[in-house]
């Protein structure tokens, strides 16, 4: 399988927009990548331009070894679903997923045996003679999946491939493609808005916000070290608070609370004593206290979510605080009012950053 590499990529449209700013990737051969970022944040933009359907500003696009930047797409071995999937209508399924063949001049005979190995594979041998309206949203979405694979691709793309799909059909096609993934070893980019998905799916995921990429780790690395304040935020969920730094070592600070009270956090930005800063506090990682550290509020909200309980916590400096509870043995729910103390489970669980 082929690396992929994307060397300082920036691209601004003729109307000014700065779609993507210096991206650097860096695609072992065989990977899954996500690229995960909220709507409008480059993601399309950036697989366009590895497709070689957008000629980049600035920087390279390298795969294998080779510099592919005066390629045209069809010399790139790149397959791509695009985010609608995009199969020809007028053309039958056979048709549709032999279509990347017949432009390269495979005769038919040839090209529809590959079509019908194709289609067996994602379960759809006996639709070959179909057309596209006459197969389901799920269905069309595997036929999308065959045609790009049709041409041997070294980079496989997929654009938001399941955002149509309803829950349950999207989880067994997330499965599906990964095993598919993992069968062909073929380097794959997955563009998705949904955190779950990029951290289900991918052996890295790379989280991007106004064309920056924000931070390129494994799926733990990005829930679990989050080294912005917009990664911390966007992946996962993250109680947000006020601070100021009271003191500083090696890798932890000691916070004050606006809301009193002091935490320990990790600090991945370099912050100095008396800054002012936001606390991150990711609900899990909370608990209830009677030692007097972490924070003071009374319980507002109480909501049981069946493997796990949510209580909102309103703090003395008017936010809203939630703290989840995996709900064994019958947790109890605690009464809208009572007073509680609240501290991260442990000290590196806190996250701060500059404000
Ligand atoms: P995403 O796929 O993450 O939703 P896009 O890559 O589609 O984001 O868009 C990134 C930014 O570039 C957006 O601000 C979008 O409006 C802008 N953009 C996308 N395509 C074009 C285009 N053809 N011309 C001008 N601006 C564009
Ligand atoms: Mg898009």
């Amino acid at each position: 399988a082929k690396s992929l590499v994307l060397d300082r990529i920036t691209h601004r449209f003729a109307s000014g927009t700065m779609a993507v700013s210096d991206i650097n990737l860096d695609v072992k051969g065989g990977e899954i990548i996500a690229l995960l970022g909220p709507s409008g944040c480059g993601k399309t933009t950036l697989l366009r331009i590895i497709a070689g359907f957008i000629g980049q500003s600035e920087g390279r696009v390298i795969i294998g070894n080779n510099v592919v930047d005066a390629l045209p797409p069809n010399r790139r071995a790149v397959g791509i679903v695009f985010q609608n999937y995009a199969l020809f209508p007028h053309l039958s399924i056979n048709e549709n997923v032999g279509y990347g063949l017949a432009a390269r001049g495979v005769g038919q005979a040839a090209r529809n045996a590959e079509a019908q190995r194709l289609l067996d594979m994602v379960q759809l041998g006996q639709f070959g003679e179909r057309l596209p309206r006459q197969l389901s949203g799920g269905q069309q979405q595997r036929v999308a999946l065959a045609r790009a694979l049709a041409i041997k691709p070294s980079i496989l793309l997929l654009d938001e491939p399941f955002a149509a799909l309803d829950k349950n059909l999207r989880l067994d096609m997330q499965i599906e493609v990964k095993r598919l993934q993992r069968m062909a070893g073929i380097t794959t980019l997955i563009v998705t808005h949904d955190q779950e998905e990029a951290l289900s799916m991918a052996d890295r995921v790379a989280v991007l916000s106004h064309g920056h990429l924000e931070q390129f780790g494994t799926p733990s690395e990005i829930y679990d070290q989050p080294q912005t304040l917009f990664v911390n935020t966007f992946v996962g969920t993250a109680n947000k608070m006020k601070g100021v730094v009271l003191a500083t070592d090696a890798s932890n600070v000691r916070v004050g609370l606006e809301a009193g009270g002091e935490i320990i956090a990790r600090a991945p930005k370099t912050v100095r004593a008396s800054d002012e800063v936001t606390v991150c506090l990711r609900p899990e990682h909370l608990t209830f206290v009677s030692d007097g550290s972490g924070f003071a509020g009374e319980i507002g909200m109480a909501l049981p979510l069946g493997a796990t309980v949510v209580h909102e916590i309103k703090a003395k400096d008017g936010s809203s605080i939630k703290i989840s509870q995996a709900r064994t043995g019958g947790t109890p729910l605690r009464e809208a009012g009572t007073p509680v103390r609240v501290a991260p489970l442990a000290p590196g669980l806190a996250t701060v950053f500059p404000q």
